[in-house]
């Protein structure tokens, strides 16, 4: 039986459509990724799958529960990190993870060895504000809080949001080491790198999953031939490409611009260099590459 199995769940407010209906199952003892960007409907989501949010309509159950009858049971079993800041910030880091124990009737030396890893770190500054720690030292703070009374299912929402690149691999770090533990990750993340570090993922855009697989068949299974390229002014690039005929989407990908073609490299890079010429663009650095997870989300949110 999946840990997670929900049918066409939707929700929305006022007229915002924040979910159109997505189903999906997550398997036992998965990294399971919500990979969108800010809108996408990924908190409706995961509020609605802590018991937090009633959907409009559609059927879930979790850790074989049925979710809207059974949720004082399932909250007992599950672990949640919001994406807003969790922890209370005058208690100290100590206290905050004594509070979180104490409520969930749990008892820190117990679980222990569960945020041990974690818990070292966080061990220097035990008895500061956790209103005073960094972004990432929160962040670790609300993960052992969400662990200490050791649940089955974690459901962290954009755990990594803010947080220096140092941290955030530090995160996923102890994330892969969870799941050793036997605990079912459910993550939802706007940084697409991260979603190569989950076993499934599922790419969410305007409340609809437009893929779900493992992020190996996402990147296999891109349509099209990618080409980068640099220049100095990536304004008046982008400004010429919205005159550009190709059969193509484009879209700035940090100091470069990313070009997916829908036709044989071979013919259509003369072409495409031909165009760049003719609107004086200076340029380096055209080559055709592999897509990252982040290509992917564009070429199959540009079909939708
Ligand atoms: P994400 O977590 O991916 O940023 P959200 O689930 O927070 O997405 O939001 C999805 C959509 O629903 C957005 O358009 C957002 O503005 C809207 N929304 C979220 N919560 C509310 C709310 N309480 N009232 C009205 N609109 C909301």
């Amino acid at each position: 039986m999946p840990t997670i199995s929900v049918q066409d769940l939707k929700k929305s407010y006022g007229h915002i459509q924040a979910l159109k209906g997505v189903s999906f199952d997550v398997e036992e003892g998965e990294i399971f990724g919500v990979v969108g960007p800010d809108g996408a409907g990924k908190s409706t989501l995961f509020n609605i799958l802590t018991t937090l949010l009633l959907p409009d309509s559609g059927t879930a159950t979790v850790l074989g529960r049925n979710l809207f009858k059974e949720y004082l049971e399932i909250r007992k079993s599950i672990g949640y990190l919001p994406g807003t800041f969790s922890l209370y910030p005058d208690l100290t880091v100590e206290e905050n993870l004594i509070f979180f124990a104490t409520m969930y009737q749990s008892s820190i030396r117990e679980n222990m060895s569960i945020i041990k890893p974690i818990w070292q770190q966080l061990m220097p500054f035990k008895k500061r504000p956790a209103g005073k720690l960094s972004g990432g030292m929160k962040q670790k703070l609300a993960l052992c809080c969400a662990l200490i009374h050791k649940p089955t299912l974690l459901f962290l929402d954009e755990p990594t949001t803010g947080v220096d690149p140092v941290s955030r691999k530090e995160f996923w770090e102890i994330l892969g080491t969870i799941k050793t533990q036997g605990i079912t990750v459910v993550v939802s993340t706007p940084y697409m790198d991260e979603a190569t570090l989950c076993d499934r993922i599922a790419l969410l855009q305007e409340g609809d999953f437009i893929r779900m697989d493992t992020p190996a068949n996402i990147i296999s299974s891109f349509k099209g031939e990618l080409v980068t390229l640099r220049t100095d002014d990536i304004f008046k690039l982008l400004r010429k490409m919205a005159d550009c005929t190709l059969n193509c989407t484009f879209y700035p990908y940090g100091e470069n611009l990313h070009v997916i073609f829908y036709d044989p490299i071979a013919t259509v890079l003369p072409a495409f260099e031909e165009f760049l010429q003719q609107n004086d663009i200076v340029y380096d650095n055209l080559s055709q590459i592999a897509p990252t997870i982040e290509d992917c989300f564009i070429e199959v949110a540009s079909k939708k």
